[in-house]
């Protein structure tokens, strides 16, 4: 057949050559498993590492032994190394494991040419927490012998990850019971005789689909009853009547997430990771996953995580201006924690009680005077409120100022100032604590605001690392424990990397 290309194979009446593809042809080629991957390759630096590591408790579930039948395990140190060398290349995904293993020189050197079911994997990944908490506080170990953390300066951050569940997939209660009545039917009607002429297998698989939608949405009318019982203590301590007429929502696809707003300001389902980042080497010490869409409340816990790892608090916490409110700021002044972030927003005073009580606007607070050498108010009728209790909150403490109920009761002001006391007119002061003094002192210097703009250098790094080059932008499993697993393998992975980059030595192969 004449070449299409023939003007260009031929020139000044001369056939140009090339090299000839053989493609229908076997070959057999001695492979030296060894020489698969270079001496500096990573993957050998995972294996060195996690061989090097107390790893028993991966070991606890297994029951194969020497002399006996069966077909043998896989060694999950072995399967710690796959994983940590997949997530190091972006891969969260066991099938794409199992792929890699039949053609990829760093994978086929761990599993010595084998390949890894994806169901072991998949299993692997999320059966061993316990394991693999303990296997990220080892990694923290060796880090620290090598002088890679000192806990002297700590940046804590949150980020969000999406949720593998869908924004339609939330459900108010009455929608949620109507389905999980049809899926209860559904599963029911299994024993349909018109089912028994699939297969054994696709029977076998429907069955398994309907069991487990039966049960997410079980889940989700469970976690919908825990956010009812959160949403009605809120709404009662600080929202007021506006957010009773929320109807809480759940997943049914996962029950555990949460709608949350994202870093480019669109709401999801999502999970709130939370970082504690050591300053030193920038490796993570601590990480924990939270349904709760603020970050405000969670230092107490990340000092706790921090403790648990490394068996000492750290000396100093930055953070940015979603944690320090007044109750961290007391919690890190009582561990003694020295603490760098913004200025706690001020609330501004509602004045909805006095509005309630029928007080007039000329008569609200700052119409009374306080005269601190003696620390008594004068009020709009020239009368005296005496303090009479105080009461001490996060950051602040309430004085409680009382004026004599026979003084109003004579008052021609009464009317609009206290109309229905039975006590005489009161008014709080608030006062800000020590603590909070110190705080906003030490705010103000110059040394900690240049401590504080290291922060986003450092703790912002490895939530960046975690989404940008591990690609966990959004999770692969559900439910808080399997998504905690999820990011502890992630984290582990990262110090993993930083502990190649800034410490492993790779040693020379000895020649055949
Ligand atoms: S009602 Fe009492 S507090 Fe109010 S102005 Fe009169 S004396 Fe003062």
């Amino acid at each position: 057949m004449e070449n299409d290309n023939s003007f260009e194979q031929n020139r000044e009446g001369k056939t140009l050559r090339f090299k000839a593809i053989e493609r229908k042809q076997l070959l057999l080629r001695p492979i030296d498993v060894e020489k698969l991957v270079s001496e500096q390759h990573p993957v050998r630096a995972i294996w060195v590492l996690v061989d090097q590591l107390d790893v028993a408790a991966f070991y606890s579930d297994l029951g194969a032994f020497e002399g006996e039948a069966g077909r043998p395990p896989w060694d999950p140190k072995v399967l710690i190394s796959l994983w940590i060398y997949a997530y190091k290349d972006g891969i969260s995904s066991a099938r794409e494991i199992t792929r890699r293993c039949e053609y990829h020189p760093a994978y086929q050197w761990l599993t010595g040419m084998e390949v890894v079911n994806y169901h072991t994997l998949a299993d692997f990944r999320v059966q061993h927490q316990p394991a693999l908490d303990r296997l990220f506080i080892e990694v923290l170990g060796v880090l620290s012998h090598q002088g890679l953390i000192t806990l002297k300066r700590v940046m804590h951050d949150g980020t969000k990850i999406k949720a593998w569940a869908a924004d339609k997939s939330f459900r108010r209660q009455a929608t949620l019971e109507s389905h999980l009545k049809e899926a209860q039917k559904q599963v029911e009607a299994m024993g349909n005789p018109h089912l028994e002429q699939l297969s054994q297998r696709v029977a076998q698989a429907r069955k398994r689909a309907l069991r487990e939608k039966k049960e997410r949405l079980e889940a989700a009318l469970k976690e919908l009853e825990q956010l009812k019982a959160t949403a009605s203590k809120t709404t009662a301590n600080e929202q007021g009547e506006k957010e009773k007429k929320k109807e809480p929502r759940a997943s049914t696809t996962d029950a555990q997430a949460r709608v949350m707003l994202g870093a480019k300001g669109a709401y999801g389902p999502a999970y709130n990771i939370q970082i504690s980042t050591d300053a030193e080497a920038k490796i993570i010490v601590g990480v924990g996953v939270t349904q709760c869409s603020s970050d405000a409340g969670e230092l107490p816990a990340a000092v706790e995580r921090i403790g648990t790892n490394l068996g000492q608090k750290p000396e100093q916490l930055v953070v940015d201006a979603a944690y320090p409110t007044h109750e961290a700021i007391a919690a890190m002044a009582d561990k003694g924690i020295d603490l760098i972030g913004p200025l706690p927003g001020r609330k501004k005073p509602s004045w909805d009680v006095l509005q309630r009580h029928g007080v007039s606007r000329e008569f609200y607070p700052e119409a009374f005077c306080y005269d601190p050498q003696s620390d008594v108010y004068r009020c709009p009728g020239e009368k005296l409120l005496r303090f009479e209790t105080e009461e001490r909150k996060p950051g602040w403490v309430h004085r409680r100022y009382r004026a004599r109920l026979t003084d109003c009761r004579s008052c021609p002001f009464q009317a609009q100032c206290c109309p229905n006391t039975k006590k005489g007119r009161s008014l709080v002061r608030m006062e800000k604590t020590a603590e909070l003094l110190a705080f906003e002192a030490k705010m103000q210097t110059e040394e900690a605001q240049k401590i504080y703009k290291q922060r986003a250098g450092v703790a912002e790094f490895p939530n960046a690392w975690i989404k940008e080059k591990f690609g966990l932008r959004h999770f692969r499993l559900r439910g808080t424990t399997k998504v905690t697993s999820e990011v502890l393998w992630a984290c582990l992975t990262y110090n993993i990397c930083q502990w190649i980059r800034l410490c492993w030595k790779p040693h020379r192969l000895a020649e055949p």
